[in-house]
């Protein structure tokens, strides 16, 4: 069997510095693909840092695999349809979903109604952008979940990395990246070309974990519960984990502007009883803290962020006096 091989990551993803320090241990658990995928099965056991950069407060691993199509392979994922059918019909994240939908719409000029949802998992967001009057598309890697989606919304859904959509097929009003640069490393990369599929004046909204705060619940968690080991990392799950600065300057990288990052709206899981009451009630009650309290955005009130950032109308052009 070949040994588990890495390649490092030397330069911050987002600022380029190359301060980094260790903030948290990474453990792979990939033996559930034992059979499907021998290869990546034998990442097991491993272990990487991960870093914050010391400028700009950006996370990322030390390495990063050096299989080919880790990511990929560790994404095919061979979901039951009835697992697909219940995340389309779930309603945990409709609180985030309808915010960022109205967030664009308040933006754009009601004739511009052009969205893509990159990541569209089973279609829950598409179907009610259709809803709310948006000529929806997505894009979506798994081809089961990608076919449900297209099934379910009979919007076109391709089985497409964003860096292969053509920049001609573009022209987009809107593009929503919900719980998806998390997954992703070299995130600038993905908006870069989301900054190009936008048509001029066209806006981007970028939903995803705040890091320092995750990191924070999680250590306070492992210190709280007996045998909890914190996880935010494992398997490179989340490899991309940004604090809201760094969230900006990734923003500001691609060639955004008007750039807006603020607490984003809480998941709402289902939970029966009295136990998932007090739960909702708690994440609604934090994520209004965190809207309200001036500062918060900074502090472990905010869990999550949403950010918004506008593809100029004209492209920048260099200064002619300086
Ligand atoms: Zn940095």
């Amino acid at each position: 069997m070949k040994t588990a091989a890495f390649d490092p990551v030397l330069t911050c993803w987002i600022c380029d510095a190359t301060t980094l320090m260790p903030v948290h241990e990474l453990v792979f658990e990939l033996s559930a693909y034992d059979v499907q995928d021998a290869e990546l099965a034998a990442y097991t056991g491993s272990r990487l840092t991960l870093c914050r950069c010391a400028r700009c407060g950006f996370a990322q691993p030390a390495a990063l695999p050096a299989l080919p199509r880790y990511f990929d392979r560790m994404y095919d994922q061979r979901w039951s349809d009835d697992w697909i059918r219940g995340e389309f019909e779930a309603d945990y994240k409709d609180g985030i979903f309808t915010e960022i939908l109205a967030s664009l719409a308040r933006r754009l000029g009601p004739s511009r109604r052009k969205l893509l949802d990159v990541g569209a998992h089973a279609g829950r967001f598409v179907s009610l952008a259709q809803r709310a009057g948006w000529a929806a598309e997505g894009l979506e890697l798994n081809p089961k979940t990608a076919a449900y989606a297209a099934r379910r919304t009979g919007a076109t859904i391709r089985q497409l990395n964003v860096q292969d959509v053509r920049v001609g097929d573009g022209g987009y009003d809107a593009i929503a990246l919900t719980d998806v640069l998390e997954h992703i490393p070299d995130p600038v990369r993905v908006l870069l070309r989301t900054a190009a599929l936008l048509a001029p004046g066209g806006w981007v909204a970028v939903k995803v974990p705040c890091g320092p705060s995750q990191l924070l619940k999680e250590n306070w968690r492992g210190r709280i519960l007996r045998r909890y080991r914190p996880t935010i990392a494992d398997n490179l799950v989340h490899v991309s984990h940004f604090s809201p600065a760094s969230l900006r300057q990734a923003l500001e990288r691609a060639g955004f502007v008007d750039i807006d990052v603020g607490p984003a709206a809480p998941e709402l899981p289902a939970s029966p009883g009295l136990r998932g009451a007090l739960s909702r009630a708690l994440r609604r009650s934090v994520h209004y803290a965190a809207r309200l309290v001036p500062g918060a955005l900074h502090t472990p009130l905010t869990l999550n962020l949403q950010a918004y950032g506008r593809r100029p109308a004209e492209r920048a052009t260099e200064c002619r006096v300086c």
